[in-house]
């Protein structure tokens, strides 16, 4: 008789994950600003792409907007990590709002690139999706000179006034590799295309990429935590399945998971979007030892200690109050 065969069912568990500095400030932000002012602050779209960031905000106070529009005259609002192009700044501020401005440092690095190209009479080629609050935040800067480019596909379509003036940028959590296969085209259409002055896809998506393309090769299937609306998150199960692992799904808990995606699964990868909790990751680790995958390995590609502080606006008050 062939003795029991013994494989040892495990999760690989990518790091870094989760949260990231630019989602840390903004949550806290709102956290700081219903302590220090109490209710009603209200927060324009979400101030972070994840549900239950914003389901635990909504229950300590917290009134999200679509709009300024929506905000009574002279009342607090917050605007997210994406960022707001000038003419929501305009609006809120037509208002009388007492606005704390949430948005990433990394993302207003991406805005004072557009105005700079902008004033320099540049054609702004910006890598990104159609619609995503970011993109329509940093488009908003100059949209006389900005066309969105939301894949390498796309590249065909790009008509620009002078050839030897055209800048690329991009939003902040595209798929590194799908971006650099846009700008290869475009280069290839544009020969003098200008690069940004650093990089715009931030550490945090980088780092994110990095550590799934590491252990997806391993994987029989990779879990991402995150929303579907987190741009970051979704391109995480693109670059796990590129990378190789031999499936890929991303879920906003574990309540999501099927049965059937671990099926005669021996190595399950697990990372998440940096909108995510890590409370939400070892839910879904704790799921996983239920199902039989108790070896918890860490694969770390890179070490993170970037913080932001405050906004400004909330650093004063949060003074002011003592
Ligand atoms: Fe900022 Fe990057 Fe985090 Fe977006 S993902 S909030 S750009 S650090």
């Amino acid at each position: 008789e062939r003795p029991a065969e013994t494989t040892t069912k495990r999760v690989l568990l990518a790091a870094p994950r989760g949260y990231c500095a630019g989602v840390d400030r903004a949550v806290v932000a709102v956290e700081k600003a219903l302590e220090t002012y109490g209710t009603p602050v209200y927060v324009r779209k979400e101030i972070v792409h994840n549900k239950h960031v914003v389901e635990t905000l909504r229950e300590r106070g917290a009134i999200f907007v679509n709009e300024t529009d929506e905000v009574p005259e002279g009342a607090r609002l917050v605007f997210s990590a994406h960022g707001v192009s000038p003419a929501v700044r305009a609006s809120a501020q037509a208002r009388s709002l007492e606005t704390i401005d949430a948005t990433c440092p990394l993302v207003t690095k991406v805005h004072k690139e557009a105005v700079r190209f902008a004033n320099d009479d540049y054609d702004i080629l910006l890598i990104g999706h159609d619609g995503h609050e970011e993109v329509e935040g940093t488009a908003g800067e100059a949209p006389e000179h900005v066309q969105v480019v939301n894949s390498p596909d796309e590249v065909d379509k790009v008509v620009v006034r002078d050839p030897a003036k055209v800048v690329w940028i991009s939003q902040t959590t595209l798929s590194v590799d799908e971006t650099m296969e846009t700008v290869r085209r475009l280069r290839e259409r544009f020969p003098s295309l200008q690069d940004p002055p650093s990089d715009d896809i931030c550490y945090a998506t980088q780092n994110r990429q990095v550590a799934v393309k590491k252990l997806a090769p391993e994987c029989d299937v990779v879990i991402v935590v995150g929303s579907a609306n987190s741009s970051n998150s979704v391109r995480l199960v693109e670059v796990a399945l590129q990378a190789g692992a031999r499936s890929a799904y991303r879920v906003d808990r574990k309540a999501e998971i099927k049965d059937e995606w671990l099926e005669g699964a021996t190595t399950v990868g697990v990372t998440s979007g940096a909108s995510v909790p890590e409370i939400l990751v070892q839910d879904v680790v704790a799921h996983l030892a239920g199902h039989g995958f108790g070896a918890v390995e860490e694969v770390r590609t890179a070490t993170e200690d970037l913080m932001f502080s405050l906004p400004r606006e909330l650093r004063a008050g949060l003074k002011a109050a003592g």
